[in-house]
């Protein structure tokens, strides 16, 4: 520990410890998409609170990421910090065979009460990517009860994410998620292009027609269309037409076809709805949530889905949904979850949204028109400034660092989606410094 007052000896001491730990770290660890010790700079962080992330050196960046989507109520926030500690007081886990408890019914009637009303039954997962293979395992156990055992392929759209585990991989963007390495293990999927109609435009029979023949040629072997409603989040933040949506809907019931609505990325809000399938007025015949869930404290994930479903599931052998994760419905997750939701709840959640919608529109605005620069979007809390170029990686994160907001591009894209609660000012600062790092890439092209 540093003495109080010893001015030289406390930067010395966090410099020590930020140095352990990327010695250790290089040695042992592994990060999402890299090589193991991989060169690529990482930043140690002490601590995280509302929307600041404080570095191990003391410096603190404004977040724009809220990790990955998920931190809505910004970092260490007292109400969830209150709900984790009680849960924390009853019991931190109790398997969910043979035994239930309140967080996880609390939950489960939650979701049920939010999301459309078709979606009446609730399976808790640990992750994105299981809620994901949940859903598809729902669909192919639906199918074979109702005596359609051939139909056990999926249609999804390209340009889409779905997880990384091997069945949510084969339906994510066979190009973006890396099919090929995957060869002859990956089952084979039917992908429909990346929906054309913009988001807020009609979608003209043109722009669905590919898709529609897609579903009615491979009908009779397909078990359910997935894709992401109305934002592609992971592969390539691209926002298209509600209308497209609800035809997608349309073509489902005329085939008989399941549709599966990845609300992963969108739930909770992010787009301006609750969920992003209201903006069509649709419901799916199954629904994941994820990432927003627990307000980015702990994994959990859910699959929800009709009681026509699981009826069906039940009526053949083996009569039950074959999937049971050991953290099922962790309670403590699940306690979080609920505090998060109603916290959500209690603001005026959508003017909120809408207040960093105009924020991020006005602030990203100056980014169209620079050399170098295809589009600037912005949809609900989410801004996206598409670079005709790969952003160079390493550089621009540590440009991004050195102007005190944490900002991780992807591809082409610099993106923010900030935790809900980023004030005014620290809004302009992440616009502010997403427009000098773009001008400085416009500006060293030839
Ligand atoms: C993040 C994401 C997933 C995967 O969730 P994990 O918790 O990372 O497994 C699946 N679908 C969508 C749309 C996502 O954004």
């Amino acid at each position: 520990m540093p003495e109080p007052g010893s001015a030289d000896q406390a930067p010395t001491t966090a410099a020590a410890a930020g140095d352990r730990l990327l010695t250790l770290d290089a040695a042992h660890a592994w990060h999402p998409y890299s090589a193991a010790g991989s060169a690529d700079p990482l930043y140690p962080v002490r601590a995280a609170a509302g929307c600041e992330i404080e570095l191990v050196d003391g410096r603190r960046l404004i977040d724009g990421m809220a990790s990955w989507w998920c931190v809505i109520h910004g970092y260490n926030h007292p109400r969830l910090n209150q709900a984790a500690a009680e849960q924390l007081g009853r019991m931190a886990h109790v398997m969910f065979g043979g035994l239930t408890h309140a967080p996880a019914v609390d939950l489960i009637e939650r979701l049920v009460h939010l999301t459309p009303a078709p979606l009446t039954r609730v399976f808790l997962c640990d992750s994105g990517s299981v809620a994901v293979e949940v859903a598809m395992k729902m669909a192919l156990q639906y199918q074979q009860a109702a005596g359609r055992p051939r139909r056990t392929r999926f249609l999804s759209l390209r340009g889409g994410y779905h997880g990384d585990t091997l069945h949510a991989m084969s339906v994510c963007d066979p190009v973006t998620g890396m099919h090929r390495l995957f060869d002859g293990l990956l089952p084979q999927q039917v992908f429909a292009p990346r929906p054309a109609a913009a988001f807020g435009a009609p979608c003209p029979p043109a722009a669905i027609a590919a898709c529609a023949e897609l579903i009615a040629s491979h009908r009779d072997e397909l078990a359910a269309v997935i894709l992401e409603p109305i934002v592609q989040g992971a592969g390539g933040m691209h926002f298209y037409s509600a209308d497209y949506l609800a035809q997608v809907r349309a073509l489902c019931d005329v085939h008989d076809v399941l549709l599966i609505a990845d609300e992963i990325a969108t739930g909770f809000g992010r787009t301006g709805r609750l969920f992003a399938c209201e903006h069509a007025g649709i419901a799916p015949d199954l629904m994941t949530v994820g990432k927003a869930l627990t307000g980015g404290y702990l994994t959990l994930a859910a699959t929800l889905t009709t009681a026509n479903v699981a009826a069906t599931i039940a009526s053949a052998a083996p009569g039950v949904f074959m999937h049971g994760p050991t953290f099922m419905g962790n309670p403590l997750a699940c306690a979080i979850a609920n505090a998060s939701i109603d916290l959500l709840l209690a603001t005026d959640w959508s003017a909120n949204i809408a207040r960093i919608e105009a924020a991020l529109r006005a602030g990203l605005a100056p980014c169209q028109g620079l050399s170098g620069v295809v589009d600037v979007r912005v949809l609900g809390a989410i801004g996206v400034v598409e670079l005709a170029q790969p952003v160079p990686m390493p550089l621009v994160q540590k440009l991004f660092v050195d102007h005190g907001v944490w900002v991780r591009p992807f591809g082409r894209l610099i993106y923010l989606m900030p935790p809900y609660i980023i004030s005014r000012v620290q809004l302009q600062r992440l616009t502010d410094v997403v427009c000098v790092v773009v001008n400085g890439l416009s500006a060293q092209r030839p």
